[in-house]
C-alpha cells in the first residue's frame, strides 16, 4: 500500500460505528496532523464526506470537482525527462492527495476500493486478494461476526 493509499483509507475509515453510533476519529489520522489551519481542516472534513459518498456510489465523482480548484501539475525537465509536481494551496494539499490516491486506485485497481459488506459497519477496504473477493474491512471484526450471526440465525430457524 502506498503512503497515499493508506492516507486515503485512514481518512475514509475515520467515521466508524461503535455500538451503532458514528464516531469521528479524524483527529487521530495523519491527514489531520498534516493539514494546517481551520480552513484546511474544514476542507478535509468536506473531502472525506464527498469521498465516502463517491466510493459508496451515492454521489458522482464530480462531487470532488470543487476541491480540485487551484490544483496544478507543473512539469519540469530533468536529465531523465519530464517530472510533474503537484501545486496546491498548502491547506488543501493533504485532502487533494487523498483525492488523487482515490483516482489512482480507480485507474489502476478498479473496484478494489469499496465499502465493507457488513451493513452495521461503515468502513472501507482495499481488496488486495488475487480473486478480488474480499468482503469485509477486517475478517476479525466484521467477517467473523457476520458468519457467527448467520450461523446463529440458521440455527434458530432450525435449518442448521
Ligand atoms: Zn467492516
Amino acid at each position: 500500500m502506498t503512503t497515499d493509499e493508506q492516507l486515503l483509507l485512514d481518512l475514509l475509515n475515520s467515521t466508524p460505528l461503535v455500538a451503532g453510533v458514528e464516531q469521528d476519529r479524524l483527529k487521530e489520522t495523519a491527514a489531520w496532523a498534516e493539514t494546517p489551519g481551520r480552513d484546511g481542516r474544514r476542507a478535509l472534513v468536506a473531502v472525506r464526506s464527498a469521498l465516502q459518498n463517491v466510493v459508496r456510489g451515492e454521489e458522482a465523482p464530480s462531487a470532488l470537482t470543487p476541491f480540485l480548484r487551484d490544483v496544478r501539475q507543473v512539469p519540469a525537465m530533468t536529465p531523465d525527462g519530464v517530472t510533474w509536481t503537484l501545486e496546491a494551496p498548502a491547506a488543501h494539499r493533504t485532502a487533494i492527495r487523498a483525492i488523487l490516491a482515490w483516482n489512482e486506485l480507480k485507474a489502476t485497481k478498479p473496484g478494489r476500493l469499496r465499502p465493507c459488506e457488513n451493513p452495521e459497519c461503515q468502513l472501507f477496504l482495499i481488496d488486495r486478494s488475487k480473486a478480488n473477493t474480499a468482503r469485509w474491512c477486517s475478517m476479525a471484526s466484521c467477517g467473523n461476526r457476520l458468519k457467527a450471526r448467520r450461523h446463529y440465525e440458521a440455527k434458530t430457524r432450525g435449518t442448521a
